[in-house]
């Protein structure tokens, strides 16, 4: 009898054997759908030998039900499934599904039917249908996606399609995407950006796994570069896969590829609609989509006939994953190009300290861009000491910063005020008792939003209206903000000009790709005077008029005792300071900090990056640090937090030893409360070369722990 091994998409599944029916042809990779209990579910077909699992005899196998009308998983694919499952100690079934991310892996309908707005206003327009109108506005989507966008109930959508207000429309998923053409825009490379071109160029035609750094300047032409390789690519008829750190940046991504390539390429990332996310799966599946361009996980999609990966900005944190499987999409880029042999290009004008060691072992090839495209020059970067230079009482903006903004505002020039916290400030307490707002689900401070008038815990999103009085001790008129966010620099900005143009940049002002791009629109047209902005605005952007970069906190990433607390520093100061100057006019930045005689203030000012980094990379070296040894964080967490600190106690007395391997811990973790979830954390801490998954295995295979008791590891942590 026929059977066959399948990875169920079952979260809490492993892979399970069923017996297929006479005429049904299914081979490695197939998608298929399989019976579990009542309920169906899909999964893929698997090499045996290599998910092995127990074995059950052929008289109680059921049948596969049906193959889904979808292209097979890739051999590379499941390849990387299993070595991202392997790696990161996660279960096959959860890497699987993000390969799968939508059910047009199965379901083969053509169409999908979506609403939108007729323009006709219903007879009886309750508040709620007034409501859910209004925020629709020209958008379309499923009943559920509408609801989702207006915040009312499904049934106030369904009723509005009764009254003619909202009709329905049928969506083709199937429609095909136009194709770029790499002899649409090129550019005129110089010399420095035509040498690497022609070395990337090459390697996409050599179709081999190679990784490379491509390390150039804020504002060298890096996109450019690497343009000429996707050109190489779609030339060869081979898919690209170009991932970005945000969201936020796919938009001026799309924009700026349609300008090469005549179109744009395929998105993919969270924000889409079902039908959106069915077209681009299918096409991507089917190897159509030439170019796809996506947040982190578009990295798992079944390219059929990748050709080339591009990793921009690949120094950012935001390619770490920190929930469900925990993966860094930067890492994982370069193991699928492996087992798809093409290159990988990390780009990065501060590359991470780990990015360069590779480079330096001779794993990566380094190709470098030395200085700016054209007449731009790299902006000149000063410390402002705020001991010895402070803000007027009250204010955060030091006299030698407002003056640097008063006579660029004269010039006509832009200025951007660089302070990475959203909100208005990050404590509100109260003068009189000293009660501090605090969310009641993490540990953390509520943050005030004065535009939205509301208290937000940043970590699960827990909000309430900002209080007028003092729960605890009932005063009024006793609470007061403590410290800056970028909607209190604005107000200190609307104090100092208010005849300015100001806009705030944070995902609560850019939460959507047309936000977005109004913002660059503005900008480009010179319609803002000064922005207030997080790290949403530190890459990426190209703004030619933007001359002045005011970093308010440079000491903010500092505290912590953070590993990497130094190297982000660094990186997220050069990111900002790399917005200033990019076209012919030079650019200035300015750093407030208390401790300009940190070595990475130092190394910001003198321009000595090299310093930085090889000063860095030897204490990493002395602490047995990240890229010289490794750590693994394994996090015990619940809902009781004896059951979280008993189950940690328990791992930690078990704990394996040896002079390759030290466990600390455990002790609560970082964020001690979390969405309402206790945190305990144990840190493993091993040689490099350790096989550090397999101890850890073992290890905790051999526990076990109460339902309530959720235990995670992130292997290669970030938050420390
Ligand atoms: P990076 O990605 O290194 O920050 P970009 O690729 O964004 O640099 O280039 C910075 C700016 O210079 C962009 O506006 C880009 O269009 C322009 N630029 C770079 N190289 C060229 C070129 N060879 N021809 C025309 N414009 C270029
Ligand atoms: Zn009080
Ligand atoms: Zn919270």
């Amino acid at each position: 009898m026929a059977r066959a091994r399948i990875l169920v998409l079952h979260p809490a599944l492993g892979p399970l054997d069923y017996r297929v029916p006479p005429g049904m042809e299914v081979a490695p990779g197939s998608i298929v759908i399989v019976p579990i209990g009542p309920r169906q579910f899909a999964g893929v077909v698997w090499e045996a030998e290599r998910l092995p699992t127990e074995e059950i005899g052929d008289n109680r196998l059921r049948a596969i039900l049906a193959v889904a009308d979808a292209p097979p998983i890739p051999a590379p694919v499941r390849r990387l499934i299993e070595w991202t499952a392997d790696y990161y100690l996660a279960p096959p079934s959860a890497v699987l599904a993000m390969s799968l991310r939508t059910s047009a892996a199965f379901e083969a309908a053509p169409t999908i039917t979506e609403y939108r707005a007729t323009g006709q206003v219903p007879d009886r327009l309750t508040p709620q249908r007034a409501q859910a109108l209004e925020r629709i506005g020209a958008r379309q989507g499923l009943v559920r996606e509408l609801a989702a966008i207006a915040e009312v109930s499904d049934a106030v959508i369904r009723g509005l399609v009764k009254t003619g207000a909202i009709e329905a429309i049928t969506v083709d998923t199937q429609a095909p995407y136009p194709l770029p053409d790499p002899g649409f825009g090129p550019p005129q490379l110089n010399p420095a950006q035509a040498a690497v071109a022609g070395g990337l160029r090459a390697a996409v035609e050599a179709a081999a796994f190679q990784p490379f750094l491509l390390d150039g300047v804020t504002g060298s032409g890096k996109t450019e570069v690497y343009f000429e390789a996707v050109a190489a690519a779609i030339e060869a008829g081979r898919q690209t896969l170009v991932l970005l750190p945000e969201i936020a940046l796919t938009e001026p991504f799309l924009t700026r590829f349609a300008r090469r390539f005549g179109c744009e390429p395929v998105a993919w990332h969270s924000g889409l609609r079902s039908s959106e996310r069915r077209r681009a799966w299918r096409a991507i599946a089917s190897g159509e989509a030439l170019v796809t361009v996506g947040a982190r996980s578009a990295l798992f999609l079944p390219y059929p006939k990748l050709g080339l990966i591009v990793v921009d900005e690949a120094h950012e944190t935001s390619f770490k994953q920190e929930e469900g499987v925990h993966y860094h999409a930067r890492d994982v880029a370069v193991m699928r190009g492996m087992f798809e042999r093409c290159p990988v290009v990390l780009a990065s004008a501060t590359p991470a300290i780990e990015t360069r060691h590779q480079v330096e072992v001779g794993r990566y090839a380094e190709l470098k861009l030395p200085g700016r495209y054209g007449a731009a020059e790299l902006p000149k970067i000063e410390a402002i000491d705020l001991i010895r230079e402070p803000p007027e009482r009250g204010r955060w903006l030091a006299p030698r910063l407002v003056a640097a903004i008063e006579e660029t505002l004269k010039r006509g020039e832009q200025s951007l005020l660089f302070l990475n916290r959203r909100g208005y400030a990050p404590l509100t307490l109260c003068r009189h008792c000293g009660h501090r707002f605090q969310c009641p689900n993490c540990t953390a401070w509520m943050v005030e939003h004065r535009l939205l008038h509301r208290l937000s815990c940043h970590h699960c999103g827990h909000t309430m209206p900002t209080p007028s009085m003092c729960p605890e001790c009932k005063s009024d008129d006793t609470l007061v903000a403590c410290g800056p966010g970028v909607e209190r620099i604005a107000d200190e900005v609307a104090a100092l000009w208010p005849e300015a143009r100001t806009a705030i940049v944070t995902s609560d002002t850019l939460w959507s790709p047309a936000k977005a791009a109004e913002f660059v629109s503005r900008m480009e047209h010179g319609a803002i005077d000064i922005v207030v902005g997080t790290q949403l605005v530190t890459k990426g952007y190209h703004f030619p008029n933007l001359t002045l970069v005011g970093v308010v906190d440079a000491d903010l990433g500092l505290d912590g005792g953070d590993l990497r607390a130094s190297e982000r520093t660094f990186q997220q100061i050069m990111q900002v300071a790399g917005r200033a100057g990019r076209g012919e006019k030079p650019g200035t930045v300015f750093i407030q900090t208390h401790a300009p005689e940190a070595r990475v203030m130092q190394a910001l000012v003198s321009g000595d990056a090299e310093a930085f980094y090889a000063a860095e990379t030897e204490a990493r070296r002395h602490a047995d640090a990240p890229p010289f040894g490794r750590y693994a964080a394994i996090i015990v967490s619940s809902e009781d937090k004896a059951a979280a600190e008993e189950t940690a106690r328990m791992i930690g007395r078990s704990a394996p030893e040896s002079a390759a391997m030290h466990v600390y811990g455990p002790a609560p973790a970082p964020l001690a409360m979390l969405r309402g979830r206790h945190r305990f954390r144990l840190l493993v801490h091993a040689k490099r070369g350790f096989a550090v998954q397999d101890a850890i295995r073992d290890w905790l295979g051999a526990l076990s722990w109460t339902a309530r008791v959720r235990v995670a590891v992130d292997v290669d942590p970030y938050s420390f």
